[in-house]
């Protein structure tokens, strides 16, 4: 078997010798893997049992047109999210495009002129900035009138209290916190951390809506945020909770008031949630769940590999090879232009569409750099399957996430290493 796989790897392109120090590097990750298997298997349970008592049917799995007035499988979906996520309500739907969209939603649908958003976790997640008005933008919410304050980590990524608290005013309605660390250098905030916040603010102001950004963090841990206080959590089903099944979609979960605002945001007052054809996307969406925690499983052992993997080859990677997780983002930094760009054409080497063409650096609309970008993934820009991007500039730093499959994940980074290899980029004693 070992000399069947070592053939066909050398068929795809690994050498002898990354295929060697991959399976080096795995050696020292088993007890890590259990541990993730384990709580996979817990979140699978979760689902299932969250499924089951729904009494999700074959009906369901079809859709309706039109108005989609009664639609069985939408409403017994949101049921289900609800249950998993342990909330009172959820808005799960396709109309919902993309996790921007979602958060822009929940927090435009709960905001009023006059209030005022608060971050306590700095600056979030650069598509936000536009829809809070960080940067101006038609419609955002400072053309509302909505006013917004944020509170930066403290140098050593911890809460800064004090001045969370002095930003804390009579205008405050809504904090929002997000749990990645996204494209940024501080630490992925973990569950029970963000439990602590949150319990810290609500005894300054109880009646202040908690939301958290949820992208990226989905059956990471056993609990989500909404387990430790949060009143709404929302994310996009192009990541973690669509299991790479969904082909569009976010998910709003949460108190009702706050879903049903945002339901009456996203269709129209008065029409809420009664509407919205579900048309024939709900079994992706019933089975990508069903999936998500295996496939965020994968992710996250390609991302803990990749650490390890890199760290040994002597760059600097974030989170660090043994640091506890809180989402399936891994950077590693490699200082030149050329680095980045070895790792990226290396991943896309691996992707199981487009692996032929040859990614380069281009200048994308709204970044300040050229960018490189490595998709060769079933939904366009899905960023649960094997992807990777970086900017070029310094540090040189590439985010690596995803991976359908451990299996897939694991040869997406020893072709990324290979890659590096062949161009003379690494710098370790093991490829001299
Ligand atoms: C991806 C992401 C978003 C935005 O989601 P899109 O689906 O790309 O619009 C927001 N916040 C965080 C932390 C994310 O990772």
């Amino acid at each position: 078997m070992q000399t069947e796989l070592s053939t066909l790897y050398r068929s795809l392109g690994i050498s002898e010798k990354v295929q060697a120090f991959g399976e080096q590097v795995l050696e020292e990750l088993k007890d890590r893997f259990e541990q993730i298997d384990l709580v996979a298997e817990y979140n699978q349970m979760k689902v299932l049992k969250a499924m089951q008592e729904h009494q999700v049917s074959e009906a369901c799995l079809l859709g309706t047109t039109g108005y989609g007035y009664n639609d069985l499988g939408r409403d017994t979906l949101e049921a289900v999210y609800a249950s998993v996520f342990h909330t009172e309500d959820a808005l799960v739907r396709p109309q919902i495009t993309c996790g921007t969209h979602a958060l822009a939603l929940a927090l435009m649908s709960n905001l009023r002129p006059g209030d005022e958003l608060l971050s306590p976790v700095g600056k979030p997640y650069d598509t936000l900035e536009e829809v809070i008005g960080i940067r101006p933008s038609k419609g955002s919410l400072a053309e509302y009138g909505i006013t917004y304050r944020q509170v930066d980590l403290l140098e050593d990524g911890s809460f800064d209290f004090d001045n969370i608290r002095q930003a804390i005013n009579e205008k405050t309605r809504l904090v929002t916190i997000q749990r990645s660390k996204g494209y940024q250098t501080r630490p992925t905030l973990s569950v029970s951390r963000i439990g602590q916040l949150i319990a810290f603010i609500k005894e300054i102001k109880p009646d202040v809506i908690c939301m958290v950004d949820n992208c990226y963090g989905e059956f990471v841990e056993t609990i989500e945020p909404s387990d430790v206080g949060a009143d709404m959590v929302v994310g996009s089903l192009i990541k973690n909770p669509g299991g790479g099944l969904a082909p569009i979609g976010g998910y709003i979960a949460g108190k009702r008031e706050y879903v049903e605002n945002a339901a009456y945001r996203l269709t129209s007052p008065g029409l809420g949630k009664e509407v919205g054809a579900s048309l024939g996307i709900l079994k992706d969406f019933y089975q990508g769940l069903f999936l998500a925690p295996i496939v965020t499983a994968g992710a996250l052992k390609g991302a803990i590999f990749a650490a390890n993997l890199y760290e040994r080859q002597g760059f600097k990677v974030v989170p660090n090879s043994t640091e506890s997780r809180h989402d399936i983002i891994q950077a590693v930094e490699f200082g030149t232009p050329e680095g980045v760009i070895a790792f990226c054409q290396g991943v896309q080497a691996a992707a199981p569409i487009d692996s032929h063409v040859t990614p380069e650096p281009w200048d994308m609309p709204g970044y300040d750099a050229k960018v490189i970008m490595a998709a060769g993934a079933f939904v366009s820009g899905s960023s649960i399957e094997l992807s990777a991007d970086g900017p070029i500039k310094p540090p040189y730093a590439v985010y690596f996430q995803g991976g359908l499959t451990w299996q897939h994940a694991k040869f997406g980074i020893l072709k990324s290493l290979q890659s590096c290899v062949d161009k003379k980029i690494t710098v370790s004693k093991f490829f001299p």
